[in-house]
């Protein structure tokens, strides 16, 4: 038995999903931007599934620009809204410390063009404090982008909160959600955010394609240039069998979103219980009262992380020390280091992220078989089962 507890890094396609790709594949050649018949029945599919998103997100279908995913949209909202505020003076934009490299890069690459970039910092359980990322606001402030939910620890930030606080400034705010939607009920009125990100391959839809939420009204400069496609915000034929599959994704995760969360909490609950009791020294990274229901990042102490990774996986176990992205570089996780952990917290945590295929019977097995390996790990380290903390 193979068992897949890496949902935050991807997800499997639902078989619905995958029926609707693969008809729209063949049926769906159209160019949506043609005026004749085929052109026309490949809109009508990108407008199925411009609907489907919006109302997961509660929008209106004129506000999804469709992109290639997650990284896009983070893109395109902070580049597009810093791209439209430059001439206006703005100079200055905001995030987390421990928002996704799709958003840390991007801000990187805008700091070496001139713009300022603050990171508020999170507390030790990985929350951003709303006063204090209002405090770092100015007048010439473009953005703020604050995560919705945390890949690595689940953690949910008060982004609502963070919203009112930045447009009683003026300043535009961005959410990259890419691990939320689809998995809690997010609504872009209810965070009162501009811009919102999700991305398809997070809630069992294809890889490769995403949406940008952006209010309508807001500035933003399209950052990809061609033709006028997505209203001129993003120009490229669009990926219509991708995109029907986002849409199909989309409207089963809105019909599933009720009843998978209290089922995948529960059992992610009886993981994280049961690691605890049977394992010594282990610790849960994060807030564990406002999390995704799916995620709990556990650190083993005495361990190295990516050792244990292996040895699951050996067991048929797949879980992450983190970011997809950034495994296999052995850096230290920037999400725990912001959040003040010490070095070896740092280096000996794992990510169990659980999805629509997780069962019982399947945390029954991690749990009969992660005690034995620690164990044999903590031994071969020579750490025993007390390190230090
Ligand atoms: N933002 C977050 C929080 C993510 O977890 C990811 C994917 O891991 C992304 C952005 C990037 O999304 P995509 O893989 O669709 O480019």
């Amino acid at each position: 038995m193979r068992i897949y507890l890496d949902h935050n890094a991807t997800t499997p396609v639902a078989p619905d999903v995958a029926a609707a790709v693969a008809a729209a594949l063949v049926d769906e050649y159209g160019n949506p931007s043609s005026v004749h018949h085929f052109g026309q029945r490949a809109k009508a599919a990108l407008d199925t599934a411009r609907e489907a998103v919006a109302d997961l997100v509660g929008a209106q279908p004129a506000e999804i620009v469709f992109t290639s995913g997650g990284t896009e949209s983070d893109n395109l909202a902070i580049r597009g809204a810093a791209g439209a505020l430059w001439s206006a003076g703005k100079r200055h934009l905001v995030a987390s410390a421990i928002e996704h490299d799709a958003v840390l890069a991007t801000l990187k690459a805008l700091g070496r063009r001139g713009w300022e970039i603050t990171l508020a910092a999170v507390d030790r359980d990985g929350r951003l404090a709303p006063d204090a990322v209002a405090a770092s606001l100015r007048p010439e402030t473009a953005l703020v982008s604050i995560m919705h939910a945390n890949n690595e620890i689940g953690v949910i930030q008060p982004v609502a909160e963070i919203a009112r606080l930045a447009h009683e400034r003026g300043v535009l705010v961005h959410t990259d959600a890419v691990q939320s939607v689809g998995r809690i009920p997010v609504d872009v009125r209810t965070l009162g955010v501009d811009l919102l990100s999700l991305s398809a391959h997070k809630f069992h839809g294809p890889k490769g394609v995403g949406a940008l939420f952006v209010r309508r009204g807001t500035r933003l400069e399209a950052t990809t240039t061609g033709g006028r496609q997505e209203r001129n915000r993003r120009a490229g034929t669009e990926n219509v069998p991708g995109l029907v599959g986002l849409g199909v994704a989309a409207a089963l995760a809105q019909s599933t979103l009720a009843t998978e969360g209290p089922r995948l909490a529960a059992l992610r609950d009886r993981l994280e219980a049961g690691v605890l009791a049977a394992v010594p020294d282990t610790v849960v990274n994060g807030a564990v009262d406002s999390r995704l229901p799916n995620t709990t990042n556990i650190s083993f102490d005495g361990v190295e992380a990516e050792a244990l990774l292996i040895a699951l996986d050996l067991e048929g176990i797949a879980v992450s020390t983190g970011s997809a992205c950034s495994s296999g570089t052995l850096e230290p996780s920037h999400v725990l280091r912001a959040m003040g952990l010490p070095t070896h917290r740092t280096q000996n945590a794992l990510r169990f992220s659980l999805g629509a295929g997780t069962e019982a019977s399947q945390i029954d097995r991690v749990l009969d078989v992660l005690p034995g390996l620690v164990a044999r790990l903590r031994r071969l380290a020579g750490t025993g089962a007390r390190a230090p903390r």
